[in-house]
């Protein structure tokens, strides 16, 4: 094997995926904490403190004095490369979220058992299903008072439409939370809160072992009953349907004891995909091709607040990257000389010395990088499959002081570009209309134009529901609509046409009325 395969093979790349306070920052927080990469002491407490923090790592980092300072961590566990991806879920769920997705090979969706399946979970479950990501899931809360666990299972397969092989099964619950079953190893394990990667879970051999009748025989019987109707009821693990993302392993436990962690980061290293082609229009790119190759999924300024510094994140999807090499920014046809590249480590921000596929790279941007954006040694690839989504809220964006209009209108277009907000031109009108999926995608464009743009602005509502972003093959139709619904239609950050609806009414008939046009509700970068 190569190097570089070798190399490949090690790699992990993946997001948690969760509703709000389902346990996604404590569960980060315990996979780094059993990887070796932090010390812990005590939880974390609280939650958010202000109220653009832009991921809840950084209320980890606040609190246990590490630098995390990004979305991307990497760390080691049993000698694989693990990439952990935040995905900014919470109150400010936005286009990063989805974005995200397009970067990581598997998903970690988190439950919380007393609730089940949950709203944004549901979304990002679909955008998971875009590239058919293989999903572990982990229910998580059982010291509390949880719902019934086949009906969780059963609620997972109808509404996210995906089959469930429960790997372990609960003991319990609440104050009665005993352990987990492990189906495939046939042990009880026993339930000791709060033990760390060193301490040895209490294991039982056998669940028809009498020792576990001796020890809590209500919750054993119960369990047995259950695993009876499991049998009939739920599916066998098969590799291929979990990589296939028909099929995921189901885990049960509670982050916050600790509990259930290891069983999660081995599913990971044993059955998660290491990184492996990727679509890049003139051809599939290998993951151990000798060549460099990768693509921008997400920008984040201010990382540092101190300078005002942006960051491109690079997914590597082939070759070795290397310190103060030389690579080419292919929508501008430009070498990037990348001396300042950075990666993320549980210890901070450390120049990177070499990164493989499906590893994470920063390169610092002043505003030539866009998402989607591809880079290689020379070859013109473009990488496919980073999407923009049709926006479900507009506004209208509006300033106090006319004199600062260009401000305004350059602000907007860098921050479009970075992807913090989709910006649409009407085709007849000077006001600019920015799109959103998360609210707090506003207040965030707000402040970054007061503060480094120097602009007020005011974002007024529109009458305006939902965009589609239009082809057609047929230009002198194209023409035609362009002509007759000129009012409702605009241009987004990168030229492409959309046509803004004020209804869903309103947009089923317009496509009603023009059948041979496509209406986009994703649209790939330019
Ligand atoms: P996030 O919003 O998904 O990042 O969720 P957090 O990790 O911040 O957790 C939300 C709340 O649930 C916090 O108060 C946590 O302490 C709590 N929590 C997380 N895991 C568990 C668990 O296993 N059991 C219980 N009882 N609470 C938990």
């Amino acid at each position: 094997m190569s190097e570089i395969a070798h190399e490949v093979a090690q790699r992990r790349t993946f997001a948690i995926i969760s509703h709000p306070d389902a346990g996604k920052t404590t569960l980060t927080e315990k996979l780094l904490f059993f990887s070796g990469a932090i010390q812990m002491a005590g939880t974390v407490k609280g939650k958010k403190g202000g109220k653009f923090a832009t991921s809840d790592w950084m209320e980890i980092e606040k609190q246990r004095g590490i630098s995390v300072a990004s979305s991307v961590m990497q760390f080691d566990y049993r000698e694989h490369v693990v990439n952990l991806l935040d995905t900014p879920g919470h109150q400010d769920f936005s286009e990063d979220t989805y974005r995200v997705l397009t970067a990581v090979d598997s998903a970690l969706m988190v439950i919380d058992a007393a609730k089940g399946v949950e709203e944004q979970t549901i979304k990002l479950l679909n955008v998971c299903r875009l590239r058919n990501t293989p999903i572990v899931t982990f229910m998580n809360k059982y010291d509390r008072e949880v719902r019934d666990s086949l009906e969780l299972l059963d609620e997972v397969e109808s509404i996210l439409k995906i089959r469930c092989a429960p790997i372990t099964w609960p003991v319990g619950m609440g104050k009665t939370f005993r352990g987990v079953y492990h189906i495939h190893k046939d042990q009880v394990l026993l339930f000791t809160p709060g033990q760390g990667p060193l301490d040895e879970v209490e294991v039982i051999e056998g669940i028809d072992n009498p020792r576990l009748d001796e020890l809590f025989p209500l919750e054993i019987e119960q369990t047995r009953m259950e695993l009876e109707l499991v049998r009939g009821a739920s599916h066998p693990f098969v590799l291929d349907e979990f990589l296939a993302g028909t099929l995921t392993p189901v885990f049960f436990g509670s982050a916050i004891n600790n509990f259930g962690v290891r069983e999660i980061l081995d599913s990971l290293v044993d059955w998660a995909p290491a990184p492996g082609p990727r679509d890049a229009t003139i051809r599939a790119i290998d993951p151990t091709e000798e060549k460099f190759s990768a693509f921008v999924f997400k920008i984040q300024a201010n990382m540092d607040p101190r300078h005002r510094d942006r960051i491109a994140f690079l997914r590597v999807c082939s070759g070795r990257f290397e310190r103060g090499m030389k690579f080419r920014h292919l929508r501008l046809n430009r070498e990037i000389a990348a001396n300042s590249v950075v990666t993320f480590m549980a210890q901070g921000r450390e120049q990177v010395e070499t990164a493989y596929a499906g590893d994470i790279i920063g390169v610092p941007n002043h505003g030539n990088i866009q998402i989607g954006d591809s880079f290689s040694e020379g070859e013109p690839l473009s990488f496919t499959g980073i999407p923009y989504f049709a926006p479900e809220l507009f506004r209208i964006a509006r300033i106090k002081n006319p004199l600062k209009i260009k401000q305004l209108h350059k602000g907007l277009q860098q921050l479009g570009e970075e992807g913090a907000v989709q910006v649409f031109k009407p085709l007849n009108g000077a006001d600019l209309i920015l799109g959103a999926v998360g609210v707090l995608q506003f207040e965030v464009v707000a402040s970054r134009l007061a503060n480094e743009y120097g602009v007020e602005a005011v974002f007024e509502s529109t009458s305006i529901h939902t965009a589609r972003w239009i082809t057609c093959e047929d230009a002198r139709m194209l023409a035609d609509f362009e002509k007759q619904l000129v009012n409702n239609l605009a241009r987004d950050a990168a030229d492409s046409l959309a046509y803004l609806a004020t209804s869903r009414v309103n947009l089923e008939l317009t496509q009603e009325r023009w059948p041979k046009l496509v209406f986009h509700a994703t649209r790939e970068h330019a």
